[in-house]
């Protein structure tokens, strides 16, 4: 069995998994986000029933694998922690720490909707955009530990120059990311962007809730909106599905809790994909909140399998 916590910047859901994905000694308490002392404290205090059982974090931030360093923007005490080492020397035990949305690829890639898979790109589409792959049961980590993170590069972007003549008025604008580029996917996909989409759009203020159900009971504001929405976010996912070779895209997030809403964004990346697929290939998640304490519970140590 592993210790599972899975850490984002309101709640450590802690669990103990079996292999098998049983999870049981299911607990929760708040994430002290500005003492790392704390932090510490709580983990040490969850883990302690269990001495010698390895630790394993999904995080909503990404560890450097070179430098050990944790970057979690909603956790400002965790800044240039070395934190692997820190928890490893105060809980006595193996920590091993990844990202929350590369967990969740991993858990449904082993346990979900996307078994017997073998290339996988798990989509959370939430307050922001995020995402994990995972070939062959094994999840890729790329530089600096990042990877799946589709929603961020700039994507919407204006052309250098405006060439004369070309009126560029209805063009859809470049919003500044949290990341530093602007024009990333996430400024208009999550859900507080997609917000924002929908009065840039011309709509009322509403909610990603309400404008989806808006856009589902047919109302035209809501479908003008849902119309730009679906081509952007499909032509990204059509280009991730080109280049990572994912045969299926499990959906988690507040956004993938919508039935429509992933069918309608498995028609259009379907469409503009180069191979034809007759079968879903976006499809909902099925772990709910367990999938980062799953996931988590499928790192393995990358230096033990070289
Ligand atoms: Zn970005």
């Amino acid at each position: 069995m592993i210790l599972c916590a899975d850490i984002g910047g309101s709640f450590i859901d802690f669990a103990v998994v079996s292999p098998d994905g049983r999870v049981a000694h299911r607990q929760a308490e708040p994430t002290p986000i500005h003492d790392i002392r704390a932090f510490a404290d709580i983990l040490t205090k969850l883990c302690a029933p269990w001495p010698d059982v390895a630790l394993h974090i999904a995080i909503a931030g990404v560890e450097n694998p070179e430098t050990g360093v944790v970057h979690a923007a909603n956790i400002p005490c965790l800044a240039n922690a070395p934190l692997t080492s820190l928890l490893q020397e105060r809980t006595q035990r193996k920590v091993l720490i990844a990202n929350d949305a590369d967990c969740f690829a991993l858990a449904e890639a082993r346990f979900g909707v996307a078994r017997g898979h073998k290339n996988v790109f798990g989509v959370i589409l939430g307050t922001g955009v995020g995402g994990g792959l995972v070939i062959d049961g094994r999840l890729v980590r790329g530089l600096g530990g990042v990877t799946g993170e589709w929603g961020h590069g700039p994507f919407i972007i204006p052309p250098p120059a405006t060439p004369p003549g070309l009126d560029l008025s209805g063009v859809i604008p470049s919003f500044r990311c949290g990341c530093g580029q602007t024009g990333c996917l996430d400024t208009i996909a999550g859900a507080r962007a997609l917000e924002r989409l929908h009065l840039w759009a011309g709509g009322s203020a509403a909610t990603s809730r309400e404008i989806l159900t808006q856009w589902e009971s047919g109302e035209p504001e809501a479908g003008r909106t849902m119309d730009i929405y679906l081509a952007y976010l499909g032509s990204a996912l059509a280009l991730v599905v080109n280049t990572t070779g994912a045969t299926i895209i499990p959906v988690g997030g507040g956004l993938g809790g919508s039935a429509a809403l992933i069918a309608a964004i498995d028609r259009g990346v379907r469409q503009k994909i180069l191979v034809q697929c007759d079968a879903p290939l976006v499809v909902q998640a099925v772990l709910g909140r367990d999938a980062g304490l799953l996931g988590a519970a499928c790192l393995e140590c990358e230096s033990e399998r070289r």
